[in-house]
């Protein structure tokens, strides 16, 4: 995958799920972990967000034997944009959190990151399997 057809769908995907929002990507920040492939950097005042890239990204292999690499990327592209889409929710579920002594923050902080990465990631692979941009 190029970069331009990355960006390509990059905003085809933004003005299906969040046409508020102006994201771009950029190339030359790395995500925060270094497991992420990919991940997304919100404004907390506006819909501005980027998307950073691991280096690589676009030229690695499909996590998994005979999956297809572009339609992984195209994932994962997803992923960062639904994460937008679900901000607010994201916002009320800390706000409660907030609420609760540091022990029990904590465990539903975790709890309620991994349901929504799990979720998220189910998303953003049904999504692309209906409707592949490649
Ligand atoms: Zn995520």
């Amino acid at each position: 995958m190029t970069h331009r057809k990355a960006e390509r769908l990059l905003e085809e995907w933004r003005r299906r799920l969040v046409p508020e929002w102006t994201v771009a990507l950029d190339w030359d920040a790395t995500p925060d972990s270094a497991d992420a492939r990919l991940d997304v950097v919100q404004s907390t005042d506006y819909h501005h967000a980027t998307v950073r890239t691991c280096p690589g990204w676009l030229e690695c292999d499909a996590p998994h034997p005979g999956d297809d690499a572009d339609a992984e990327r195209e994932i994962d592209l997803v992923h960062e944009l639904l994460h937008l889409l679900l901000r607010d929710l994201e916002q009320a579920a800390r706000q409660a959190a907030n609420g609760l002594g540091d022990q029990a923050h904590n465990l539903a902080r975790a709890a309620w990151k991994h349901a929504l990465e799990g979720a998220i990631e189910r998303m953003a692979r049904a999504m692309v399997d209906a409707g592949p941009q490649r």
